[in-house]
């Protein structure tokens, strides 16, 4: 074997889609070509272990925002132990600012943008000569159909247990500064019968749960419903074999015909991630996202009540010109029109995205190490900023968690935002924590906090109790690959 595809995911049950594509399209070098992946959080001995057990002689790495730490000290290891093997990374972190990288001065070779065609080419030359004098090299972006589709490059141990990627299309039309797909310009489709033949494939070995990373579902709304309709059929023939996807949405653009289709869909079948992230014009302007924010919140409105769909709506603070008061108002907003979830993100400054040239104006100052968060801005300061990181952990823990249904509404009252941060204020206070906190203890700092506002410890007792005996699991999963790790958070 001479090349083993690697990289580090977030999570085990994230089958990387980005390596099997390279798989796919390895052409002649596809039978001397393996695949392994690690999940973050591995001891890096036991990874550079495993990736010498295949004696490769090319070992590619998928770098992104997530892994780039922790892959960094695997390639410095791999290089010190075995320095005759050849280090080829690709991936968006390091597709931009990419001689500034210590993961770029420790690998021998690098692949910008787009690897379907270049990997195999960059190897071909590497194994055979002549060797590639660049270190680093411009990803070719071929006609979108000549990319073989790997989707039949799924084991069946990934359709069983994993997230299963897949994408009609890739790229985005729309230009928000903050995200590395604003560098897209366009969106290109897959040829829509060659990809559901793959989606029925798929289907026909047992997939159950596909989840979507198109930018924007609901470019082409032709598309879209051809798509959906893929899905509604699955669901008639086998209603007691449901099949379940995930979409991400442009909030502003639900046409009648869209509507229609996602009203057929029975409870539990799909799920939409929507991108406001700011409901300040002022902001979307100076960031140039494109929202028409009544029709976003109506149609947000009309998928709460008419449809059964799950719904994620993201936000994003930290961006330029958005205060904490104008961001409580979205939130607040936002909170009102009820979807399921509200992902509270915190912005991060993702390597080539155009919001840099807000840097000096709004005087943003973001982490040097990735994920490059925002540590402060001209409206935002330092400690107001982790005040906000904190919000956002506990809202995952006590709404986005769904385990305090009953009380969530009693402790948000009319003022959503600033009701949730006075909790959150005192939860750090009194725990100085926000990972680790067990459930049972969560429930117990709750109740000790409604009593703070003035409830008897009876009443606050009963409210929780009826969470806790009416705990369910949340429906089925699709964990998102960090959404502004594309976008990083669309
Ligand atoms: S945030 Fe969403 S809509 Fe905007 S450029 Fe990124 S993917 Fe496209």
């Amino acid at each position: 074997m001479s090349i083993l595809l690697t990289t580090l995911n977030a999570r085990y049950t994230h089958a990387s889609l980005g390596l099997r594509y390279l798989l796919a399209n390895m052409g002649e070098l596809q039978p001397q070509t393996r695949l392994q992946e690690f999940v973050i959080g591995a001891k890096t001995t036991e990874i550079v272990e495993r990736i010498l057990a295949h004696a490769p002689r090319i070992v590619g790495f998928g770098i992104y925002i997530w892994n780039v730490e922790e892959t960094a000290k695997v390639v410095a290891m791999l290089k010190r132990v075995a320095p005759q093997v050849t280090v080829v990374l690709g991936g968006p972190e390091v597709s931009h600012e990419t001689n500034e990288q210590e993961i770029v001065r420790l690998a021998d070779y690098v692949i910008t943008g787009w690897g379907d065609v270049t990997f195999p080419k960059l190897c071909g030359e590497i194994l055979h000569g002549p060797k590639p004098l660049m270190k680093v090299h411009a990803g070719v972006q071929p006609p979108i159909n000549e990319i073989k589709l790997p989707y039949s490059l799924y084991t069946d141990d990934d359709i069983k247990n994993r997230t299963l990627y897949v994408e009609a299309s890739r790229g985005c039309p729309f230009k928000c500064e903050f995200c590395l797909s604003a560098l897209d310009k366009t969106a290109w489709p897959f040829a829509l019968e060659t990809f559901l033949a793959e989606m029925e494939s798929l289907y026909q070995r047992g997939a159950r749960l596909f989840k979507f990373v198109d930018r924007t579902f609901n470019l082409n709304i032709k598309t879209s419903l051809k798509i959906m309709q893929f899905f509604l059929d699955k669901l008639e023939a086998h209603p007691d074999d449901p099949v379940y996807a995930h979409f991400e949405l442009v909030p502003d653009h639900l046409p009648d015909a869209l509507k229609e289709g996602i009203s057929k869909f029975p409870p539990g079948a799909l799920q939409f991630e929507i991108g406001i992230q700011s409901f300040n014009p002022a902001v979307q302007t100076l960031v140039s996202r494109k929202q028409d924010n009544q029709k976003a919140a109506d149609n947000i409105r009309w998928l709460t009540t008419q449809s059964h769909a799950h719904m994620h709506v993201d936000l994003i603070a930290g961006l330029p010109g958005e205060t904490v008061e104008s961001f409580a108002e979205g939130f607040n907003k936002l909170w009102a029109l009820q979807p399921h979830e509200i992902q509270f993100g915190i912005l991060k400054r993702l390597r080539g995205t155009p919001i840099i040239r807000h840097t000096q104006e709004f005087g943003m100052v973001y982490d040097p190490y990735a994920p490059y968060t925002i540590l402060a801005n001209r409206d935002i300061d330092f400690a107001t900023m982790q005040r906000l990181v904190r919000f956002a952990r506990y809202w995952d823990l006590v709404a986005n968690s769904g385990r305090f249904a009953h009380t969530l509404p009693v402790l948000l009252g009319d003022a959503p935002f600033q009701r949730f941060m006075a909790f959150s204020d005192w939860l750090y206070a009194n725990t100085d924590a926000t990972h680790r906190i067990a459930l049972e203890r969560l429930v117990g700092l709750v109740a000790r906090y409604l009593q703070t506002l003035g409830m008897d410890q009876g009443a606050a007792e009963a409210l929780l109790g009826s969470d806790y005996s009416a705990a369910k699991p949340k429906p089925a999963e699709t964990p998102a690959p960090k959404r502004q790790a594309r976008r990083l958070a669309a």
